[in-house]
């Protein structure tokens, strides 16, 4: 038997596991996931959980309900994989050995990081929103919240969801606005990026939306500690912003077994190559979902398409054939805006977000970089699309790679595309 061993069964290593059962001969193949514990959590929900649109147990399902027949599934925490022997060590003792493995233990919130963070303030001044229990305390504390200064705050990037923040910021404006308390809030959302987002065109539309709701951005903004005496956010640059309400997205990283086991760079990411998600350091080793460095985000998404095109290679790599398929680092996220409407991106690694419509050109129905309720609805559909399709690994009508149709090219892009077509056209009528 050929052991493939899947460590972490979240979004990726779920659908990793469904969707290789069906391409690897049972009599072969044993397929083994291993996770720290059996509850799946719909991590997406988590946004809608402090405004009371989600309760918890609607974001949490027990994880063996979608780990499919002939896979074994192994609760414990990983300890420490040894790559030069083929072995995965647990912390409860047991040894797993492998011949090919793929780490999918995605990334998590480390308040730790962040001096004076988890100091007296944490969980009564301080929330975050990237763990169940954090988001349920913020419900508490957002319900209570009786005006003063909210900050909406990223320690550094990359975080998964990078649009995740700036919709908690968004919807905040509409839940006070909503309780007829929004002249009492001030709010302001500090980030280490120079705008609000990450690619020009979203950084742009994303910020004049900012503007339009009076939300203060205080940008380039790199926390150095909080001051829990002060109440402030201290920057390396002695920039401070004070606040009464401090929501945050701490420091994401990978887990810390990758750095035991020497696979991961200063966040703890496997370093993989962007198109075949293979380890550079091991032939047997590949990284999915947020555990790897891919240079695009950090999204369930993204776990989804680069599943698509990683099984496909998986089976021609064990078969020692050429992997032929090439992930493009194809993401889309919705992005909620509040009132009940909502944004969508869709971008690679050399496409930024644009503006049109997706999936079909004209038709969307989501609009592209443009608010709408179709778009809200997306969202709010998606959780039923993620237990019923996306965990099974059954076949979504999205194709794994990005497409143009449907997107307006900006006008500059426009004029690079055509000179370049000019002039290679006129390269050839040379030649
Ligand atoms: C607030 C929020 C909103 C989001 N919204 C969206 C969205 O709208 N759209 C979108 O596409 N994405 C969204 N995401 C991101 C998305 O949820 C993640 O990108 C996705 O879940 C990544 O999948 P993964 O399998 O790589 O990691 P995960 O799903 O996090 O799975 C990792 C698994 O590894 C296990 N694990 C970790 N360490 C160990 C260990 N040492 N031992 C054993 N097991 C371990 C964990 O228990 C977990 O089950 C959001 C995330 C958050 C936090």
């Amino acid at each position: 038997m050929r052991r493939l061993l899947v460590l972490g069964g979240g979004t990726a290593g779920t659908m990793v596991a469904n969707k290789l059962r069906r391409r690897l001969d049972r009599a072969q193949w044993q397929i083994t996931v291993v996770d720290q514990n059996d509850a799946h959590l719909y991590q997406p929900g988590l946004l809608f959980i402090p405004f009371g649109g989600y309760s918890p147990e609607q974001v949490v399902k027990p994880r063996r309900q979608f780990i499919g027949a002939g896979i074994d599934l192994v609760l414990g925490e990983i300890d420490r994989v040894d790559p030069e022997a083929n072995v995965v060590l647990l912390a409860d003792g047991q040894r797993l050995g492998y011949d090919y493995l793929v780490i999918a233990t995605g990334t998590s919130p480390r308040p730790d990081q962040t001096p004076g963070m988890l100091g007296p303030l944490w969980r009564h001044s301080i929330f975050d929103f990237y763990s169940l229990d954090g988001a349920t305390a913020l419900a508490g504390a957002l319900a209570a919240f009786d005006g003063g200064r909210l900050v909406v705050h990223i320690v550094d990037m990359p975080v998964k969801c990078p649009v995740a923040p700036l919709e908690f910021t968004f919807l905040a404006e509409a839940y006070f606005r909503h309780r007829g308390m929004r002249d009492r809030v001030e709010i302001v959302y500090a980030t280490p990026l120079s705008g609000a987002f990450t690619k020009p065109i979203a950084s742009a539309q994303l910020g004049t939306m900012l503007d339009e709701r009076k939300i203060a951005v205080e940008s380039d903004f790199m926390v150095e500690r909080i001051d829990d005496d002060t109440k402030v956010l201290v920057s390396y640059d002695e920039r401070e912003i004070p606040f009464d309400l401090l929501v945050t997205v701490p420091l994401n990283m990978g887990a810390d077994y990758v750095a035991r086991s020497g696979l991961g760079d200063e966040l703890n990411y496997v370093p993989v190559d962007k198109h075949t998600l293979l380890s550079k350091a091991h032939g047997n080793i590949f990284a999915i979902g947020d555990a790897n460095n891919i240079p695009t985000s950090k999204a369930g998404s993204v776990a989804h398409f680069s599943t698509d095109v990683f099984t496909d290679n998986f089976c021609q790599h064990v078969a020692g054939q050429p992997m032929t398929g090439s992930f493009d680092g194809h993401a889309n996220c919705f992005v909620e805006s509040g009132d009940g409407k909502g944004m969508l991106i869709d971008f690679n690694y050399d496409t930024e977000p644009l503006t049109g419509s997706y999936p079909i050109p004209v038709l969307g129905p989501f609009g592209l970089l443009r608010e709408s309720t179709a778009n809200h609805w997306g969202k709010l559909a998606f959780r039923w699309m993620y237990w019923h399709m996306l965990l099974p690994g059954r076949p979504i009508p999205l194709p794994a790679h990005m497409s143009m149709a449907g997107k307006h090219q900006p006008a500059v892009q426009q004029t690079t595309d055509q000179q370049t077509t000019e002039s290679t056209s006129r390269k050839a009528g040379q030649s």
